[in-house]
C-alpha cells in the first residue's frame, strides 16, 4: 500500500498489541502459513491490521472509545492543539485513519501506564 512504511508497521503493531491482540507472526507450515505466537491457521484468522485503511479505523474506534482512558486522551489531544483551532475541529481532524492511529499511537506510547 502507498505510503505503508516500517513506521506504520510499527505503530500498527503497537496499536494491535495494546488491544491484546496477537500480531501474527506468520510461517510456513504444511505449505500453509500458521502463525507462531498465536498458533493460529491464516485460513482460521484475519491478517495483521492495517490502521490507514477505515476498517481497521473501525475496529481501532470501537475499541479506543470504551477505554478507561479516553476521556483523558480527547482532553490532552484537545488542550494540545487549544488556541490553534477549536475544540471541535480539532477531534474534527481525528475522522481520518492514519491521523486517528498516529494520535492514539503518541498518546498510549507517552502513557504507557494505561497499557496492559
Ligand atoms: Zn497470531
Amino acid at each position: 500500500m502507498l505510503g505503508y512504511n516500517k513506521m506504520s508497521k510499527e505503530r500498527d503493531k503497537f496499536l494491535t498489541e495494546a488491544m491484546e491482540l496477537c500480531w501474527h507472526r506468520w510461517v510456513y507450515k504444511a505449505k500453509t502459513l500458521y502463525c507462531s505466537k498465536c498458533k493460529n491457521w491464516s485460513s482460521a484468522i484475519t491478517s495483521n491490521p492495517n490502521f490507514s485503511t477505515w476498517q481497521s479505523f473501525g475496529e481501532l474506534w470501537n475499541w479506543a472509545t470504551k477505554q478507561k482512558w479516553w476521556n483523558k486522551f480527547e482532553y490532552d489531544y484537545i488542550e494540545r492543539g487549544s488556541g490553534e483551532i477549536g475544540a471541535k475541529n480539532r477531534l474534527k481532524r481525528l475522522i481520518n485513519p492514519n491521523k486517528f492511529a498516529d494520535a492514539i499511537y503518541e498518546w498510549l506510547k507517552e502513557n504507557r501506564k494505561y497499557i496492559k
